[in-house]
């Protein structure tokens, strides 16, 4: 009994945090694990406490906020997380009823809302709340852009949905954020349930709708016929997978992958598809007993961080690491966590000593998303001032620390020397980071040039290399001298350009000279390329046009190959294009007036036969004007291709 009150006071605590703060302190998994130990010892002393999380939905609206009053009452979900107590739900159900078919949707990890139509029109959109009462939240909804104000159902109707906020708004909202978000469910949350609709613009939602909830004249015979009416009334639906056997509906649920979708889902909702059966098997205080929601294994949780220790990567940047107190995410022992620069500690306030929510990404090192919960004696990250490998005072640029000591600080060499001979660069065979780390403190190597003056008889005193992969190694080294461009251009380590880039500069500049000499200007156009990004080549080819000559000296000075001219309604001509295209992007754009026989060029000068203009063009287009050359939009653009 002792351990029951416990747990329900600490439940009530964080649910009150969860549901009324939108502040978690601890993850779900978390939750879910006291949750689940509570209804065990309820279960088995037969008694439940009279204010136990299990009897009650949600949270209680808070008084900022109108209160609404839902025609029908809105239920939580009864959940699961094996396959076994699905199977074991369904052999329950057909003790009722043998025939059973079962629609399966996404289970949206976001804000339960429920909009209510009149006439047509859009009364009001509230929160769940309790599930009798929720939050008037009308004025914020109606930032949600998707949301249709009018609709061709005249009757009174209520409709119930998911707030979410879709990954990619989510990312983008906490690239330029000064308080970043701790995960997306939050971040619709806090939104929604925020008394100014600026706040809830700003972060660009979006409502997935799954439930007709109350219609005036009748209800609607199933969870199919309840999509089709809410697709009918031009809302947003998700995909519904039917099948009347339960080993199809596991075996569809095990092929869901969640990681390919742009919004959160922490299960799927099995539901029975007839709203006729659905009233025969009725509801408890919390859920209905004609759905149940199979949880997926949680990809967040929370931990103590210890510390943080500073990485030098090969072009000198420091990455944080977090050193966490163990903790089991996805199956396996985490211990350490991506932070990733000193800016991102700033504004996401992590201390050392406090508990932060940990996400596992596609990456194999889980990421920091914030801080849970602070204690006293959480201590302030400071950064590094010297560099934790050769001393070397340090430099900030922008959110990054910087070790400026590019030739002799052993990390950067040896990261250069591994990206260099890696698969996608010069593709050096049998080059691991042990004979790197072997060959510089051996030979003293620094610059990737420096490989190709080591001889057989060094490579020989290697640990490990006997005659055959001395041999091997030699020959290697030797055959990247005729790599390709694209590669070539990788291997540089240029920061920031990544292999898909190092293509994209290869394409356009088609030898390294050209490239060498490229202006900012003409490195924007590529739409790889960001202004960062063409800062950062053009601060690489003016700092080592020794090394660029030196690489040439050895034989590496790879080309494009000429391109073949097409013929075809752009021969002979100089095309410049500017501004957006809605059907393409303007490399695709380019490559077709190539492949048509036409040049593409980045500026307008008077040589200049033909611009392109789309959307929001600037200067180029003036400048065209002004000198007479032709310019046609998109339309036209279509036309002649
Ligand atoms: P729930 O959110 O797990 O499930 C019910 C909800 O699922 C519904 O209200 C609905 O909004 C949503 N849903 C999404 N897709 C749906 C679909 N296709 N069909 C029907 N419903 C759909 O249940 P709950 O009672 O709102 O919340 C309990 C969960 O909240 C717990 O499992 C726990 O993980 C979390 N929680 C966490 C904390 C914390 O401190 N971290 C505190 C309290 C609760």
């Amino acid at each position: 009994m002792e351990r029951m009150r416990e747990l329900v006071d600490l439940l009530n605590k964080y649910a009150y945090q969860y549901y009324v703060l939108d502040e978690p302190t601890v993850s779900d998994v978390q939750y879910d694990a006291l949750y689940n130990e509570l209804l065990a010892l309820e279960k088995e002393s037969g008694t439940v406490l009279p204010d136990s999380p299990t009897k009650k939905i949600g949270g209680d609206p808070i008084k900022a906020f109108t209160p609404h009053v839902h025609i029908n009452k809105l239920y939580s979900l009864d959940k699961c997380n094996s396959f076994e107590e699905l199977r074991a739900w369904d052999a329950k159900l057909r003790q009722l009823k043998a025939d059973i078919e079962y629609t399966v949707e996404y289970k949206l990890d976001g804000l339960t809302l429920c909009l209510t139509y009149e006439g047509g029109l859009l009364k009001c959109a509230a929160t769940r709340g309790n599930g009798e009462v929720g939050e008037d939240v009308t004025a914020q909804v109606l930032t949600v852009k998707s949301i249709p104000t009018r609709i061709p159902y005249n009757g009174v109707v209520e409709v119930q949905g998911e707030g979410i906020m879709r990954l990619s708004a989510f990312n983008k909202y906490n690239e330029t954020a000064t308080e970043p978000l701790k995960n997306a469910r939050n971040g619709v949350a806090g939104a929604i349930r925020n008394l100014d609709p600026k706040v809830t613009a700003s972060r660009n939602l979006d409502v997935i709708f799954y439930n007709v909830n109350y219609l005036e004249d009748g209800y609607v015979p199933s969870q199919e016929e309840n999509i089709k009416f809410l697709k009918d009334n031009r809302f947003k639906t998700e995909t519904l997978f039917k099948s009347s056997d339960m080993e199809e509906v596991i075996s569809y649920i095990s092929k869901v992958d969640r990681q390919s979708l742009d919004f959160l889902i922490d299960g799927m909702v099995i539901k029975v598809n007839s709203v006729a059966l659905r009233e025969e098997l009725g509801y408890t205080e919390k859920f209905p007993r004609w759905a149940m929601a199979y949880k997926f294994e949680a990809e967040e949780t929370s931990t103590k961080l210890l510390d943080v220790e500073w990485n030098v990567g090969r072009t000198g940047k420091l990455t944080p690491l977090a050193i966490l107190e163990a903790v089991e995410l996805c199956g396996v022992t985490v211990k350490r966590a991506t932070l990733n620069n000193y800016g991102d500690i700033l504004r996401k306030k992590v201390k050392i000593g406090s508990n932060v929510f940990i996400r596992r990404s596609n990456d194999v090192i889980p990421e920091i998303l914030g801080v849970a919960e602070d204690f006293e004696d959480s201590k302030q990250i400071l950064p590094p001032t010297r560099c934790p490998s050769c001393g070397s005072e340090l430099y900030e640029d922008g959110a990054h620390i910087f070790c400026p000591n590019e030739e002799n600080c052993l990390p950067q060499i040896i990261g250069r020397l591994e990206h260099f001979c890696s698969k996608d660069c010069m593709d050096i065979r049998g080059i691991s980071e042990s004979t790197v780390t072997q060959i510089v403190n051996a030979f003293g190597v620094k610059e990737p040039t420096d490989l190709y003056k080591l001889t057989r008889e060094q490579i020989g005193k290697l640990e490990g290399f006997k005659d055959k992969k001395t041999e091997n190694f030699i020959a290697s080294v030797e055959k990247s001298k005729s790599t390709s461009l694209p590669a070539f251009i990788n291997a540089l380590g240029i920061e920031n350009v990544g292999k898909k880039a190092a293509k994209d500069l290869a394409e356009r500049f088609r030898n390294i000279d050209a490239l060498s000499v490229a202006t900012k200007e003409e490195l924007v156009t590529i739409d790889e390329v960001g202004d960062v990004m063409a800062d950062c080549i053009v601060s690489y080819f003016a700092r080592h046009k020794d090394r660029i000559e030196e690489f040439k000296s050895l034989g590496i000075n790879p080309q494009m190959e000429e391109k073949q001219k097409s013929e075809g309604v752009f021969s002979g001509l100089k095309v410049v294009l500017t501004g957006t295209l809605s059907a393409f992007s303007r490399t695709v754009a380019a490559k077709e007036i190539e492949a048509r026989g036409g040049e593409v060029t980045s500026s307008v000068t008077k040589l200049t036969d033909l611009v392109i203009v789309g959307e929001d063009a600037g200067s180029k287009k003036a400048k065209a004007e002004k000198l007479g050359i032709k310019t046609i939009n998109e339309q036209e653009f279509l036309k002649l291709l």
